[in-house]
């Protein structure tokens, strides 16, 4: 049997997993690694709890944060908690602007079964107006080179949701 393919990009890796089921993924410090297909499948039935009000809303087109019900706190998180971690005081929801700036960000080379087909892809921690707190999002529409701290972004929404964090991304103001 002849030795898998090598290959630089991960995505050519999946390409290649489809014709052969083995390839080797060469990372950018030259370090290799078997990569095989292995299908699995799985039933999972997940509840949101009290996060659910934040994927409901994103099938709205709508980012809600967490505000602090203490009025002398008031913090408010770009990400559900439900609780304040400054005071420990119950939050309520409270619509985010869609527009915010890059905080910071990286690419991806690899990531979760979700975003695999993406790869490589972009990921910000993203600054909305008001908020105390950073939201990790993808970040779609841009190139690498086009990124940078402070870009003006603003959040999409899947037209099709399907309640998972794929149903929001981040893009540059238009
Ligand atoms: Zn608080």
């Amino acid at each position: 049997m002849a030795k898998p393919k090598t290959f630089e990009h991960f995505r050519d890796v999946q390409d290649e997993l489809g014709k052969s089921g083995a390839a080797i993924f060469r990372d950018a410090n030259g370090v290799e690694s078997l990569v095989i297909d292995s299908p699995y499948s799985i039933h999972y039935i997940h509840s949101y709890a009290e996060d659910s009000a934040f994927f409901l809303g994103l099938a709205e087109n709508k980012l809600l944060g967490s505000r602090c019900t203490n009025p002398g706190c008031a913090f408010l998180y770009a990400t559900p908690r439900g609780h304040c971690m400054v005071c420990g005081s119950h939050t309520t929801w409270t619509e985010l602007p869609k527009r915010g700036k890059v905080h910071s960000w990286t690419t991806c080379l690899f990531g979760s079964e979700a975003f695999l087909k993406e790869t490589p892809y972009n990921l910000a921690m993203v600054e909305f107006e008001g908020a105390g707190s950073l939201m990790l999002v993808r970040l779609k529409e841009c190139t690498q080179s086009e990124i940078y701290v402070g870009l003006p972004v603003e959040a999409r929404f899947a037209p099709d949701p399907n309640y998972s964090i794929t149903d929001v991304w981040c893009g540059r103001v238009r």
